[in-house]
């Protein structure tokens, strides 16, 4: 539920905003006073913050200032000052969008649900990118780069034995024989020998336990291969 703030003094102007914003879906908080909406903005969890400029109390403009130095919500400020000094005062003072009374309250919803859709928007690209990385305990490898760290230490390995390595953790716990391996990771076209397989197994081994006599990671299963232990 999208929740919206509306601090405004003229009763019926507020109960205008609120009856077309709740009629679109909104979830919606009236108050009266600067100070009480301050109050509410620094403590409620709002989508958008409507404000008017002349309150009682606290006046808009210190409203904006306040609620802007705590909180990255969009500020919206509904006004009768038409005056070209207000509004850049209330865009320094951080404000989003300055609409001038009378309004229309139906192009004000869709300024705020225009203003809302934008700010999602940039909220998820500052997600960060999904990383093309696995972590299991101690062992992270980074597909990417090909790098691999033991145990915080970056360990060297040949591009089979990441290639082997990356197939291995990407399917935890699933048991592959030295056949499936082998096709897998050297291909049909290879020249090479099925032993390479147990070779490179004893080398990942050697490279990522700390007992390679005592595998936690790759694990053998007698008479079936190999598997990545998670
Ligand atoms: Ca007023």
């Amino acid at each position: 539920m999208t929740r919206i703030l509306i601090i405004e003094d003229e009763l019926t102007i507020a109960q205008l905003e609120r009856d077309y914003f709740e009629i679109n879906g909104f979830d919606v908080d009236l108050c009266h006073s600067g100070t009480e909406g301050l109050k509410l903005a620094l403590e409620g969890d709002y989508n958008l913050i409507i404000i008017d400029l002349q309150l009682p109390m606290l006046d808009g403009f210190e409203l904006c200032r306040r609620i802007r130095e705590a909180k990255e919500v969009p500020i919206f400020i509904v006004s009768a000052k038409k005056e070209e000094i207000d509004k850049l005062r209330a865009f320094n003072l951080g404000a989003d969008d300055y609409i001038t009374k009378p309004f229309s309250p139906s192009e004000l919803v869709a300024r705020a649900k225009a203003h809302l859709t934008r700010y999602e928007r940039i909220l998820r690209k500052l997600e960060p990118v999904e990383k093309n990385e696995i972590q299991i305990r101690g062992v992270h490898i980074d597909k990417d780069s090909r790098r691999v760290y033991v145990r915080n230490k970056e360990v060297l390995f040949t591009a089979r034995e990441f290639d082997l390595l990356v197939f291995l953790a990407s399917n935890p716990n699933r048991v592959f024989s030295k056949d499936e391996l082998f096709e897998r990771i050297w291909g049909m076209d290879s020249n090479g020998d099925i032993a390479t397989v147990t070779v490179h197994i004893r080398k990942l081994r050697e490279k990522l336990e700390a007992d390679p006599s005592n595998p936690q990671y790759i694990e053998t299963v007698w008479g079936a291969g190999y598997r990545f232990t998670v």
